[in-house]
Order: structure tokens, then sequence, then C-alpha cells
């Protein structure tokens, strides 16, 4: 059905548009967008800078068409943008020479056939709010008010859903009483809300009737009005009646206004919130359907929205009219927005995008307001508010991209590749809807017993019941005496005393602290690609220059040496300058990179004879992974130091451990003065001791570490076998069950294609920050599809991105296995079939033909097939 749309001159921000491009700001902020890098998108800014030159002609004209818009049903639309040629305050001063142009408007739509004809902003005011201009038209006419007041209240729920603001707490003023949005909003707000104060600039019959009907107070001076309020709704048709200074801190304002009621042209304040009301979010697919909806990212005013609507719907109906608009309408109109996949939830202030600082400020403002109840501030931190699972969810991961990592979160998109888990059992993972995921993760390492394993959860209830002490420093904790022992007896011989810390990185550094007060040597020596942990002294033995760089200087006087060459070791040990040598049994991190064959013992030769300490770091390794307790057993290698954490802690508690050999304790802290100088506050605390304690009796009376052995041979061979078959896997490797697949980077021809299909030459300049994200795209689409194919939670190892991590708690059987292995199988199939596609299709157009010179050019014929 055809539809028309009238709006007043856009050339304004037109021309504000092309000042913006001035200094290429615009180009430069598309430039690190490549999903907005369309050719469609650079003709709209063409277009729109070339209209920014002329000047408003003095007639109606067609200023945009929305062609082919397409609803959920299937129903579509075609519509018009007519402008007339007076601008907003034009209209207010001389509404009868507008209404007059409305009308050639409406009879110009009705003849190219429109059936139904919306109203805009400003052109909806003049003419009794449509009533006029619906008497004398051939067609439906509609002011789109219902959408729009239906969008304001969203935008008040979203924003008090998302802050935790109960409304029932809140003084809501409505400001534009008796005007239509105003006072539908407030009908609509009312049951919602605690206090209700209505705000107009007379005490009008229709204004003191729907105050006594509402039970709202009617206040005339705004600034009073405002003065109570902490959310203000402002729909008037006048403009600029709110002062910012005006509100109380903490207020929420959504100001429907047009033009706007809040005073200024950006936040003057950081501690209220000011909304551009009325803007909706239209599918994508229906903002391609035209430049002006593309170019504002499908974010629409909602009187524009409402007209769509009802051309989707052929319903060829007056609709919102008039001053009195009915409640019913406002939700009906809501409703068919959400079917067509309308999105209330994008909010915008001062004409941008809502950014989170802004929200973050607020929010601090609120939690900082004396008088509200203690109940709204702890439900701000607490994910248990009455909300359904998936409401729980999303706010969760918006408040995660707000306050823990933006970045991280933005690149997922909508990838599904990151999901909010909200439970864990076992193996198994669960998300707010309650589907399960096997965990092929386990926490990397540190899910042993998977999770909230029943014995180690209740050894550490029991420490809570029995009410084992808190933390005790430089007193004695029975229960970390006796993990010390436990671990001590367990450990390979040798190693006798026993440091407790919190984390993988602790006992790193507890390790080359030691290594240097031990020896009296400063050199500390590590590979390339390790990973020992990312605080100072950890980062400067990792091997990771891109975790280092911005940290830089790092502790002094280290070194790499490539992993697994023991020539290189040999070499650089004899300066005997070195106090320890660190390695990984396996590099977990470095992509499940294994050693040669009797690498640690040859490494434990070459620092004996030159008095350099050796030290393996079992954090990752360690209890039960590679199927022996410790991975230094499969060589029978006795280090002089050895780190703990991860699965010490039996998944529920954080605990790492250093342990080394009695005489390197006594020379580095075996006098009165130095027997504290390393401690921590935490370290070896009840609750973290009860969990190590509880695991290490888990391991061993549940046998994990020979199901390791067992379920890594099953893997092994499975993924061996898989790998034969298919040309994305590159090679399978590991022990136990800390196994890797590292896929193919993606054909470099691909990659080309990539930046040759990019119509503005932008990509070239971002294409190196993203290279290495395309190379990986095997193992991502994997990922992907594990996850939101099969419901198998996987990662690629943290330092090269190629290799998919095979890390199971150790708990798995081999049903679970083969589960995995058959998932995989299914993966695998999918890329190569998707991969083959690219290349095909790259080969058959001309941007490929350098990559595929012996191929015969596309033709008619290529087409066909
Ligand atoms: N060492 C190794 C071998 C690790 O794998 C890790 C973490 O992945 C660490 C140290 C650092 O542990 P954390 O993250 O607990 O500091």
């Amino acid at each position: 059905m055809r539809f028309a749309f009238l709006v007043h001159p856009v050339a304004e921000s037109a021309a504000s548009f092309k000042k913006l491009d001035e200094g290429g700001v615009l180009r430069k902020l598309w430039g690190t967008d490549p999903l907005r890098l369309t050719g469609a998108l650079h003709k709209v800014v063409q277009r729109v800078m070339a209209e920014a030159d002329d000047a408003p002609t003095a007639e109606v004209r067609v200023v945009d068409e929305m062609e082919n818009l397409v609803g959920p049903s299937g129903a579509t639309a075609h519509g018009r943008l007519y402008e007339v040629p007076m601008g907003a305050m034009a209209i207010l001063e001389d509404p009868d020479r507008a209404l007059g142009y409305i009308h050639q408007a409406v009879q110009q739509a009705a003849d190219w056939g429109a059936r139904i004809v919306g109203l805009g902003s400003m052109t909806g005011i003049v003419g009794g709010r449509g009533t006029v201009v619906a008497e004398q038209s051939a067609v439906a006419v509609t002011t789109g008010n219902s959408l729009t007041a239906y969008t304001a209240l969203q935008n008040v729920f979203e924003t008090a859903a998302d802050l935790n603001i109960d409304l029932s707490k809140e003084t809501v003023a409505v400001v534009g009483i008796p005007g239509s949005i105003a006072s539908v909003a407030a009908t609509l707000i009312a049951p919602h809300c605690g206090r209700l104060i209505l705000v107009g600039r007379r005490a009008s019959g229709p204004a003191q009737r729907l105050a006594n009907q509402l039970s709202a107070d009617f206040i005339t001076d705004v600034a009073e009005a405002l003065g109570q309020a902490t959310i203000v709704v402002s729909a008037t048709s006048s403009g600029s009646c709110i002062e910012q200074a005006w509100l109380q801190p903490g207020t929420l304002v959504v100001d429907v206004g047009v033009p706007t009621d809040v005073r200024g042209d950006a936040a003057e304040r950081e501690d209220v919130l000011i909304l551009t009301g009325g803007l909706v979010h239209v599918p994508v697919t229906m903002a391609q359907a035209s430049p002006l909806l593309w170019f504002q990212h499908g974010m629409i005013p909602s009187c524009l929205g409402e007209t769509m609507l009802l051309a989707l719907e052929e319903r060829e109906e007056n609709f919102s009219l008039g001053r009195e608009l009915q409640p019913e309408a406002v939700q009906e109109i809501g409703s068919i927005a959400r079917r067509h996949g309308f999105d209330f939830s994008q909010l915008y202030s001062f004409g941008s995008p809502l950014c989170d600082e802004a929200l973050v400020r607020f929010q601090k403002t609120r939690g900082r307001m004396k008088g509200r109840s203690a109940r709204e501030a702890s439900e701000n931190s607490r994910p248990t508010a009455a909300a359904t699972p998936k409401k729980l969810a999303d706010r969760a991961a918006k408040l995660y991209a707000r306050y823990i990592n933006p970045v991280l979160m933005a690149m997922n998109g909508g990838s599904g590749l990151i999901e909010t888990f909200v439970r864990g059992e076992g193996e198994y993972l669960y998300d707010a809807a309650g589907k399960k995921y096997l965990d092929f993760v386990a926490g990397f390492g540190s899910l042993n017993f998977g999770h909230n394993h029943p014995a180690i959860a209740a050894a550490v209830n029991t420490a809570i019941r029995e009410q084992w002490p808190g933390f005790t420093p430089t007193s004695v904790n029975p229960y970390a005496a006796a993990l010390a022992e436990k671990l001590v007896s367990k450990a390979p011989s040798g190693l006798e005393m026993v440091f407790f810390c919190n984390s993988g990185t602790e006992a790193v550094e507890a390790s080359i602290k030691l290594a240097r007060a031990a020896t009296g040597r400063t050199g500390l020596l590590s590979c390339d690609g390790a990973f020992h942990g990312k605080s100072m002294g950890s980062l400067s033995v990792t091997g990771h220059p891109g975790y280092q760089r911005p940290f830089q200087p790092l502790i002094g006087d280290c070194q790499r040496i490539p992993y697994g060459d023991f020539e290189a070791l040999e070499r650089t040990l004899s300066t005997r300058r070195f106090a320890a040598f660190i390695v990984e049994p396996i590099q977990a991190e470095g992509g499940i990179r294994m050693p040669p064959a009797g690498y640690l013992r040859e490494a434990q030769a070459i620092c004996r004879s030159t008095d350099t300490l050796l030290i393996v770091d079992e954090v990752q390794t360690g209890i039960g992974r590679t199927g022996l307790t410790f991975a230094v057993e499969h060589e029978d290698v006795h280090p002089d130091a050895m780190t703990l954490a991860k699965s010490l802690g039996g998944g529920l508690m954080p605990i790492g451990a250093m342990l080394c050999r009695r005489e390197l304790w006594m020379k580095a802290y075996g006098t009165v003065a130095n027997c504290t100088l390393h401690t921590s506050t935490f370290g070896g605390g009840s609750l973290a001791t009860a969990a190590g304690l509880a695991a290490l009796d888990v391991l061993e009376s549940e046998g994990l570490a020979e199901n390791a052995t067992r379920r890594g041979e099953q893997l092994l061979e499975g993924l061996t076998r898989i790998a034969k078959q298919f040309r994305c896997v590159k090679q399978v490797r590991g022990r136990g069950l800390l196994l890797g697949v590292e896929l193919n980077p993606l054909q470099s021809n691909v990659k080309s294609h990539w930046l040759q299909i990019d119509p503005t030459g932008m990509a070239r300049y971002i294409a190196a920050e993203v290279g290495q994200m395309i190379d990986a795209f095997h193992v991502l689409h994997a990922m992907q599809t594990l996850m939101q194919g099969h419901a198998i939670y996987t990662q690629f190892t943290r330092s090269n991105p190629l290799v998919l991590r095979i890390e199971p708690p150790l708990t798995i059987t081999e049903g679970q296995t083969q589960e995995f292995l058959t998932a995989f199988e299914k993966t695998c199939e999918e890329i190569d079939f998707v991969v083959s596609i690219i290349a095909e299709m790259i080969a058959k157009t001309s941007v490929g033909k350098h990559d595929a010179a012996q191929r015969a050019p596309f033709t008619s014929a290529d087409a066909a097939q």
C-alpha cells in the first residue's frame, strides 16, 4: 500500500552534516566500521550534502522515496516524504498558510496513489491535529501521535528497567497538558508512578478534569513542578519551556517536543538524563528502503513509524486525530510496531545515541541521592530483581558492556559468540532460558571438577557452618596447614615448602621473587609464547609482546628463548647470570604447544649444571589436567619451584600456591628480618583451603587424572580422524584433556577480496587491525557453530587465536566426549563447505581474477550454473 508523510524542510540538518564532514569526521567514523562501508551509504552522504546547497523551494516537493518496505508477514508498502516549504517556526506563526501547503501536499500524495497520509510533528499541529486535514482529504490521515506517545512511555520504562528505577516510588511530571500526547501519556503512566503532576500553561477545564480523573496535581508553573519531580515526560508544541537548571539531581527527562522542550542543544549537567523522546528504531531491512532511513541508521520519528505501520497493515483509516488519543489505540499501535520488529531500546540524547558514560554518571547521582530507599540502592547491584530470566540476562550483558568490557561486548555484536550463563552444574552451563551447554572451556582449566562439584561445595559449606576462621594474618590456620601438608605429599620430591596466594599470577610472582632472593642473581629466562600471568613480574616473563608493549618498562633483566630449543637454553644459561628458567610443561595459552619429548628433563639437567633454578608453571597443567596430578611427572622431573592455581580451588574458590625446595625458602626468607618479606592477606584463607583439601580428595577418589587420560585419548583419536577429512583443520595436539585444534587461517584470496570489494577504500586502513580476526575466521566460525548449533561452549587460546582449545572438565563422560566429536565433525564439514563456496564466488568475479588467473572470466553461462 502507498503512503505519504509530510515534513518541514530538512535542509538545515543536511547543512550540518556537511559542516560536520569538513574535518572528515564522518568519513573517519565510518572507516572504523566495515559493516557500514557500503556504496549505498556513500551515495546518501553525497546526496544529502548536495541538497544542503539547495535553498528550500517555495513549493511542495518529494524529498525521499521509501520503496519496498516489507513487514514480517510479507506485506509491502511504498512511501514518499513530501516537504512543505515552511520551517517549524514559520508554521507556528502562520498556521493558515501552512494548512494551505498541507492540503496541497495531501492532494499530490492522493494523486500519486497514497492511501494514507501521516502528518509530521509540525504539520500535525495545525488544523486541529489532523482533524481539519482529514475532513477535506480523500485519503486517510494520521498524526502518528499514538506511536509517539507509546515511544515516550517506552523510553521511560526502558530506562527505568535498565537502571532499576522503581517508578512506583517516583514523582512523575507530564508537561504539555492538555495536549494530545501529554494527556494520553499521563493516563498510561498514572498506574505505574508514585505521584503524578500534570503541567500545563492554563488551568483549563480538560486539564483539570484529567487531573481529577488520574488523582494527579495540576501545576501551571513548570519550574515549580520540576522542583518536585524525578521523572519528566514533556510533550508541548511550543518548545523551549524547560530550563536544564530547574531539574532536580537524578531526574530523567523524556523530551518529545518538536522543537524540543528542554532548552539548549547539549547536556549541561551530568546529574540528570535528558532523552530525545519519540524516536524509534526500524529493522535494518526497512532502513535499507530509503536513503534517509539508512542515513539515520534506521532511527526515525515515531509519527513516521506509525504511518509506515498502518500502510504495512493495509489500514486505510484515520488513526490518531484530534486532542483525545485513545489509550487502547496507543497500546495497539505499540504492539503492531513490536510485531514488525520496531525496537524501543535505543535511546538518544540531544540527537545522538545515548552513551554509557552519561548513563553511568546519572546512575552515580541516583546512587548518592539521599532519601532513596536502601532496597532500590541494593537492587541496582543485585541481578535478582523481579524480571524474566531473559530480561535479567539482557541487562547483565548491557551492564557488562557499560561497566566491565565495552569493546569485547561490542565485538560480539549479534554474533552469539558471547553468552550470558546464569548457572553451572557439572559439565554444563545454563543460559537464562534454561538451555544447557556442554562446557569445553572449563574456566581455562580452573574447572577440572566441573561446576559446583557437590563434595567440594559441601566442604566449603561445612567450613561456613562450622565457622572456620576468616583471615588470620601471622597466626596459625589449621586448614591451611593441612592443605600445605597434603600438597607437599603429592608434589614431586624436593618440593617441601608452600606459599599460599590467590591466583596464578601471584604464584608466579612468588616464584620469581624467591629465585632472585635465593640465588642473588637477577636474570629471569622464559620462553617465546609463554603465558605466566598479567601482573608486572609475571608479565615480564610472559612471551607475548602484545600483552607487554603498553606497560613497558617491565621488570629488568628478563630474556626469552624459543620454546623447546635445547641448544638456546644451554647457550643462554651457560652465562650463569640467570636466577631461574620458568617454563610451562605445555604452553596452554600460547596455543597448546607441546615441547619435544624429554625437554623438561633436559632443561632440568641444564639448570642444575648452571646453578639456575627450574620453575615449572603448572597453573594450567596441574591438578590432573594432563593425566597425572602434575604434568612434570610425565618426565619424572623435580623442579626447584612449582606454581599452582586454577583447579586447586576446586572450581569454587580462588587459591594459588607456590611450592619450592626448603633450602631455597630458607635462603630467601630464613631470617627474622625476612621471614614475612613476602606475604598475602588472603592467602591460605579458610574457605579456599577447604576447597583445596576437598579438590585433592576428589581428584583421587574419582580417578579424574585417569579419566583425563582416557577421554584425552578418545578425543585425540577422533580429532585426528576429523583432521584428515577436512581442509580447515591444520593440526591436533596436546595431552590428557589439554588439547588444541589448530585451524588454517582464512585463505589469502578471501582476505584480499574483502579489501577489494570495499568501494570507499577505507577498509585497507583498518585491515591491519582486523587482519588477525579475519585470519581467525574459521575458529570464530567453529566457536559460533558449536555454541549456537550444538550447544557446546568453546574458546580459542588467548595468545594464539587460530587454536581452538579442547579443555573440558576432567569429569567428562565417554558419551559427552562423543557428542563433542560428532558436533565438531559437522562443524568442520560446514566450514569447508562455506570456504569452498566463497572461493568459487571469488573466482567468478573480476576482483578474483588475479587469484584465479587460470580461470575463464565470469560469463552468463557461469551465472546459469
Ligand atoms: N600461568 C599459567 C600457565 C596460566 O595458564 C595462567 C592463566 O591462564 C597463569 C599463570 C595466570 O593465572 P591467573 O589468571 O590466575 O593469574
